[in-house]
């Protein structure tokens, strides 16, 4: 299974990774645009008390995604090789992923007739030509390195221990609701990167899952249904909040 390894501690924030997504994605590249959309990662800045930290955020690909277990019609699914991709064909635009995420990824259309979500593919069709993400590819530093999980498991161990005082002893999302295709390590405390702590480590559709089990079928195609029905009355209060957003200067 592939994955990705983000090493804060390299990150020089140059954005060539968020250019060679956009340009991977046939996206546009704008300056200072927070996840969305038609932005799949971003580079951060934050200031700490070791200086100013550069870092980037996209979709986790979580081993066993919560957003895949509550979408009702499978529009999202977890490949074997890492990718949790999406089926933007048969998405009803529910957003029961987007509630779903522990870390806030998926972004959803507003100005559109036909909603979707944009999220990173984990260059999932590069990946089958045997080719590396496009933003590992573009990184001059190391800071994103893409390859086989337990390979860069190994690899952020032995950063670590090589550095025992640069680096926290953790790499974040090798357990973290059950463990995540994208795995950090860092300097500074992951929560200020903005990375949730104290996650489970049980995989989230451990809960879901027992409470939809409870739902008889029926119930469960009413749920659609259902779903199709808030979508609509839910649409208004949406384009009225972006709206607001958009206003005030803000992108989610
Ligand atoms: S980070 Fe969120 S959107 Fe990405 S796979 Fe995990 S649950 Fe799904
Ligand atoms: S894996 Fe591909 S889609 Fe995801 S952030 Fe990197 S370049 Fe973009
Ligand atoms: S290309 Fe590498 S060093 Fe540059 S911003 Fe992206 S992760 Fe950081």
């Amino acid at each position: 299974m592939f994955a990705l390894l983000i090493d804060v501690t390299r990150c020089v924030g140059c954005g060539a990774c968020v250019a060679a997504c956009c340009e991977a994605n046939g996206l546009p590249l704008e300056e200072g645009a927070d996840l969305g959309p038609y932005h799949y990662t971003v580079v951060r800045k934050v200031r700490t008390r070791r200086g100013e930290v550069y870092y980037r955020l996209l979709c986790m690909h979580c081993l066993d995604p919560a957003c895949a277990s509550v979408c009702p019609i499978g529009a999202l699914k977890k490949r074997p090789d890492g990718p949790v991709t999406y089926n933007a064909s048969i998405c009803m635009g529910c957003r029961y992923c987007v509630q779903a995420c522990p870390f806030e990824v998926p972004r959803y259309e507003w100005n559109s007739r036909a909603p979707k979500l944009g999220k990173c593919s984990f260059c999932a069709e590069r990946l089958q030509h045997g080719q590396v993400t496009a933003c590992a590819e573009a990184c001059p530093t190391g800071a994103t390195l893409c390859g086989e999980r337990n390979e860069l498991l190994k690899v952020a161990r032995e950063r670590i221990a090589a550095e025992p005082g640069k680096y926290l002893p953790k790499i974040y999302g090798e357990r973290e609701v059950g463990g995540t295709s994208v795995l950090y390590i860092s300097h500074v405390p992951f929560r200020t990167l903005g990375l949730p702590e104290h996650l489970p480590l049980e995989p989230l559709p451990g809960y879901t899952g027992r409470a939809l089990s409870q739902i008889p079928p029926l119930v469960g195609s009413a749920g659609i249904v259902l779903a199709g029905l808030w979508w609509l009355t839910d649409r208004k209060a949406e384009v009225a909040r972006a709206e607001r957003e958009t206003r005030s200067g803000g992108r989610r």
